[in-house]
């Protein structure tokens, strides 16, 4: 490939993948290609690494990991000046992705050992002689397939919580993206100088496919569902364990006894942060009859005030350059058949930015409903009561988050939106508490990154029995004689028969 120049589109330039800003052109990356064998090589040189950092135990990870946490920390201008440059989102929006993304490596290390270190859990009557132990191990090494929207937030969420775990880590950073995924790899390197703990290979979707079929020991991906299918496809190969972070279509239900200013505040910050390029960004809005009109009213004054367009807006370009005809295409689709633009509209697509748009009443059929946009666009649609906005937001395949705005009903109806994540009265906050779990269901993929699952993810458990007695009713030894299964047979039915 020589050298095109649609600002934004990555190159291959002398063996050499060269990432540019969506908004001016300017170059902002220059990373060597990596050959399938140099991704063996990596997960080669990650697997002696992997030794050396799991006999660090809890406590030398934990303090390595802080130390990294605290370069992230101290250095937060010049990551998020790169994010911005190589991704186009505004600065103000690249800080907000990396302090959460510092929370989660805080939180990881200092909590990887009470999730996973070696601990006695209870016998049971049963085997009451015997005392159980567990623990989770590190994989080894893991492989972490990262997009381009956030790419800080998604690497770290898997990295930084298999690194807790003990594992080695080779990330592949999106083609779009890869300045800032070599950033982290170094800065951790700083961080942690002795062994090749956490590097990265770049290149295009073949890199990616070679990590996969690499000998890795886990595969945590973070893309779209098509690329995920792709993936769990190679992974299988060779039972390679993946964990997959995938699209969403996620949607906000606004309820009768909502506040309208807060919904409509959230609503627009959920949908339009990052120019709309969120897994967990609000694309659909159920609203309830009685509070539509003026719900609307509150999202278009908000929206309209937006401003979009390069340094200081608050909604930047569309990354990756070929998106713009989906989100067209999407737009155009909703008008066609009968939805109405109250903000932007049909002409709202000007490469590389998407002026915000607000449509509503469109049918549940149209892309702009079921398909995954990617852009700062929103449907808002009325329904009758909140069962029916449950049923519709349930109606696709996709369950990743979802927001619920309300007072009465407000938990329950979170409770009952099939996806793996909700939040009530704000909207994509459930991806910042480092406590909890991240992940969705359905074509939203499956496995967990973030909290206590998230470290499990990449941790195998370990089970141990050990003899403690000896055994009163012994039926796990050919030395049992007929009175011991005799005996054995009351004991189950005093215990289990009544
Ligand atoms: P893609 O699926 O296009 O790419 C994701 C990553 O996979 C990239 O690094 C890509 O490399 C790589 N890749 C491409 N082809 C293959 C292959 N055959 N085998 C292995 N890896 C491959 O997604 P995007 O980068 O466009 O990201 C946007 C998508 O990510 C959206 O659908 C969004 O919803 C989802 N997402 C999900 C999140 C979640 O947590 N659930 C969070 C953030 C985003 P390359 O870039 O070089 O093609």
């Amino acid at each position: 490939m020589t050298a095109v120049h649609v600002p934004g589109t990555p190159v291959v330039e002398d063996g050499r993948l060269v990432s540019t800003s969506p908004a001016t052109g300017a170059e902002a990356g220059r990373l060597p290609v990596a050959t399938a064998a140099d991704v063996e090589r990596a997960v080669d040189r990650a697997r002696s690494a992997a030794a050396w950092w799991a006999g660090l135990g809890f406590t030398g990870r934990r303090e390595r990991l802080l130390h990294w946490r605290r370069l992230l920390a101290r250095r937060i201008e010049e990551l998020a000046e790169l994010v911005h440059v190589e991704g186009g989102k505004p600065v103000a929006d690249a800080v907000v992705e990396i302090v959460t993304a510092v929370e989660h490596v805080d939180w990881a290390a200092r909590n990887a050992r009470r999730v996973l270190g070696p601990r006695r859990v209870r016998s049971r009557l049963i085997l009451a002689e015997f005392s159980a132990h567990l623990e989770y191990q590190p994989h080894g090494v893991v492989g972490v397939i990262g997009p381009w929207n956030y790419p800080v937030f998604t690497p770290i969420g898997s990295a930084a919580y298999a690194l807790a775990a003990g594992n080695a880590v080779v990330l592949k950073p999106s083609e779009y993206t890869p300045a800032v995924g070599q950033w982290l790899v170094d800065t951790f390197a700083e961080a942690v100088p002795e062994q090749p703990v956490f590097t990265a290979v770049h290149g295009l979707g073949d890199v990616g496919a070679a990590l996969c079929r690499s000998g890795v020991d886990k595969l945590a991906f973070t893309g779209s569902t098509a690329t995920a299918k792709k993936v769990m496809a190679a992974c299988a190969e060779s039972l390679t364990p993946v964990l997959l972070e995938a699209g969403g279509k996620d949607a906000m239900i606004v309820d009768a006894d909502a506040d309208l200013d807060a919904a409509a505040d959230a609503c627009v910050w959920g949908a339009l942060t990052n120019a709309g390029q969120t897994c967990i960004g609000i694309e659909r809005v159920y609203a309830v009859e009685p509070v539509f009109d003026a719900f609307v009213g509150k999202v278009v004054e908000r929206a309209g005030r937006l401003t979009v367009g390069p340094d200081g807006a608050d909604i930047g370009p569309i990354t990756m350059p070929s998106q713009l005809d989906v989100i067209r295409r999407h737009i155009d689709d909703a008008l066609a058949r009968g939805g109405r633009a109250v903000l932007g509209g049909a002409d709202a697509v000007q490469p590389p930015y998407v002026r915000p748009t607000v449509l509503v009443d469109v049918p549940e059929d149209s892309l702009a409903v079921r398909e995954e946009t990617f852009g700062p666009t929103l449907t808002v649609n009325r329904v009758r009561d909140a069962d029916e906005a449950v049923a519709r937001a349930n109606a696709l395949p996709y369950g990743l988050g979802g927001s619920v705005f309300g007072r009465r009903r407000a938990v329950a109806t979170a409770r009952r939106l099939r996806s793996g994540m909700a939040s009530i009265n704000s909207t994509l906050t459930f991806a910042g508490m480092s406590t909890l779990p991240f992940g969705g269901v359905g074509d939203s993929g499956f496995g967990r990154i973030h909290g206590e699952d998230g470290l499990r993810e990449f941790g195998r458990a370990k089970a141990i029995t050990r003899r403690r007695a000896r055994s009163l009713l012994p039926s796990m030894t050919f030395e049992r004689t007929p009175a011991d299964v005799g005996r054995l047979v009351k004991a189950v039915k005093m215990m289990y028969g009544r």
